[in-house]
């Protein structure tokens, strides 16, 4: 069998509702695509029918290539393990729930086909509700604010990315992973797409509060150590200022002898210093974390099972 050009991947944890609707799309797109395509389904340790499903599609289209996690490792490391198997030349990323739309694949190959390496979406309205959307506005301009390199605002991991982006990005093995910021760390030629991002097609998010915290700090420890600065800058500024306080009170106790009214003073000042120091042990520490799992080199992910031109593979 020859090998596509194109490579849709697609991760999917308990989606069985949306599947149906996301093999339709896909079938619609693939035939009208005039290159080769694949479509590299991950499940990522679901626990409903979405692996069952999965299974019995691809054994009967070998269009359909599956990876089968061993558990869930959650929505980046299932793009990974995508990037990793991934043959095509030209590699599209997407959501399973159908909130990117598939058919903007033909706006990503035009601009890749211009001479683009990264074809990013970018996000015309977010159907999102107000908090979860104010939530992501802090956190890209925070993120663009101190990250060592520019991220794209109201962008994700849908897009597209050609060969040699996929191999710079695969050789990051870095456990904590912030895929769209990888992508524009390696660089290349880069370009955004605007497209309108839909409304889950079924289903309830898979993304709870607790994993989009974890991507966001992930978002942030691994492309700046501004917050490291940031302890050191603000370490000085308060040993500065209590040395100011010291002189002050020294001053007022032999000129005035007013002092022992500073007892709220006294409270006040030992609540800040200790939370500063609380927090500046979590900032190190969040660091330190990334660095205990990095030093592991753990693999990423294990598969339990791939279906491969319609043939599994154990
Ligand atoms: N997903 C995954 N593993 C997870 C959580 C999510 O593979 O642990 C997949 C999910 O099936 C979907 C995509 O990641 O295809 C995006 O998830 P979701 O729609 O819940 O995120 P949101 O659109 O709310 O950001
Ligand atoms: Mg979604």
């Amino acid at each position: 069998m020859d090998t596509p050009e194109v490579s849709f991947i697609i991760p999917a944890y308990n989606e069985s509702e949306v599947f149906p609707e996301l093999v339709d799309r896909m079938n619609t797109l693939i035939d009208r695509i005039d290159k080769k395509s694949e479509v590299i389904l991950i499940d990522d340790g679901s626990n409903d029918n979405t692996a069952f499903l999965m299974e019995e599609l691809a054994l009967k289209d070998p269009r359909y290539q599956c990876l089968f996690l061993s558990r869930n490792f959650g929505h980046q490391k299932a793009l990974s393990a995508g990037l990793d198997f991934a043959r095509g030349e030209y590699i599209m990323l997407l959501d399973a729930d159908l909130q990117d739309p598939p058919e903007v694949y033909f706006n990503f190959i035009e601009k890749v086909e211009e001479g683009y390496d990264v074809v990013y979406g970018v996000r015309q309205n977010r159907k999102e509700g107000w908090i979860k959307r104010g939530f992501y506005n802090a956190f890209y301009t925070l993120l663009n604010k101190i990250s060592n390199y520019p991220i794209p605002r109201d962008s994700g991991d849908f897009g597209m990315i050609t060969r040699k982006v996929v191999e710079a990005i695969n050789r990051n093995r870095e456990e904590s992973r912030f895929l769209r910021g990888l992508r524009s760390w390696v660089g290349f030629r880069q370009v955004g797409v605007t497209y309108e991002r839909m409304e889950r097609a079924a289903g309830v998010p898979k993304y709870t509060v607790k994993k989009l915290l974890k991507l966001a700090l992930d978002g942030i420890f691994n492309f700046t150590t501004i917050p490291i600065k940031l302890l050191t800058i603000s370490g000085s500024i308060c040993i500065f200022s209590s040395l100011v306080y010291f002189v002050i009170t020294v001053i007022r106790k032999y000129l005035y002898h007013d002092v022992p009214t500073g007892f709220t003073a006294i409270l006040f000042t030992v609540i800040l210093f200790g939370g500063f120091q609380l927090l500046s042990l979590g900032i190190i520490g969040e660091y330190i974390q990334r660095i205990f799992f990095q030093v592991k080199q753990r693999p990423l992910y294990f598969i339990r099972k791939k279906i491969v031109n319609g043939e599994e593979i154990l």
